[in-house]
């Protein structure tokens, strides 16, 4: 067979680099130094580090809402130090972004709070009817699909969050601390979902401080201290 075809068939998809990014913000805390690194298609790490080691910055440089103030970062090919309008938006519909404090909206049913974000990307109502049931099924609420999220516990709101992230079928998933509101049996849930959507081929980037989560599972994990980035592989 010809090698260049075996090399395209086999050589793994990198959908995030980091390059020599580094993260001073204007009071002069220097949250990120100098990160350099590659995420390919399929990846699931656990970003791991205490409170204030940087996590949240990175994912925030992830999904465009910052900019490094130095160094260079790609997501989905989209280089975001220069993107800018259309293209943001372009991007961040390629992301699924699920936050600890869920952001539902409050007078909006599960269905609405999930199909929302297909509408406001212009899907049509059939695409969207479509949609719905096996987003809902993928978090187990079909039974909940018409509460109100204060109808529901706090892992059934962050399972509708996750819901709302996946039903447009992005290939990257970026989770800032999504059980750091839940117990430790929600928080599992919780995990368990998102492996499964990995299973299905979804990039996912994970971040938490819980520790029992980090000792118990068995995924590779990004750790950051001092702003910088060490890779554990178990
Ligand atoms: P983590 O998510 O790991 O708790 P953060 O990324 O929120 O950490 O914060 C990393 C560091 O940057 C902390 O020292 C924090 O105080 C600081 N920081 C975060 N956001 C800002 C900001 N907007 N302005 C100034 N400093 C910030």
């Amino acid at each position: 067979m010809n090698p260049d075809l075996i090399s395209k068939v086999t050589k793994p998809t990198r959908v995030i680099r980091l390059d020599n990014v580094s993260k001073t913000y204007r009071n002069g805390t220097a949250a990120l130094r100098d990160l350099t690194m590659d995420i390919f298609a399929g990846d699931f790490y656990l970003l791991t580090g205490t409170s204030g080691s940087g996590k949240s910055t990175l994912l925030k440089l992830l999904y465009g809402e910052d900019m490094p103030s130095s160094g260079d970062i790609w997501v989905n090919d989209y280089h975001l130090n220069t993107v800018k309008g259309n293209k943001l938006a372009e991007l961040r519909r390629t992301l699924g972004i699920v936050f600890q404090d869920y952001k539902l909206l409050p007078r909006r049913t599960v269905s609405e709070n999930i199909a929302f974000v297909l509408w406001a990307q212009g899907y049509s109502r059939a695409e969207i009817d479509r949609r719905l049931p096996p987003a809902l099924k993928m978090v187990g609420l079909q039974h909940k699909a018409t509460s109100f999220p204060e109808e529901l516990s706090g892992g059934e709101q962050q399972r509708v969050s996750i819901a709302r992230a996946i039903v447009a079928t992005p290939p990257i998933l970026l989770a800032d601390e999504p059980t750091g509101n839940l117990d430790p049996d929600n928080s599992r849930q919780i995990l368990n979902i998102l492996k499964q959507l990995n299973k299905i081929g979804v990039t996912i980037l994970m971040s938490t401080h819980d520790e029992a989560l980090i000792r118990t599972s068995d995924l590779p994990i990004l750790q950051l201290s001092n702003g910088q980035l060490k890779l554990i592989n178990r």
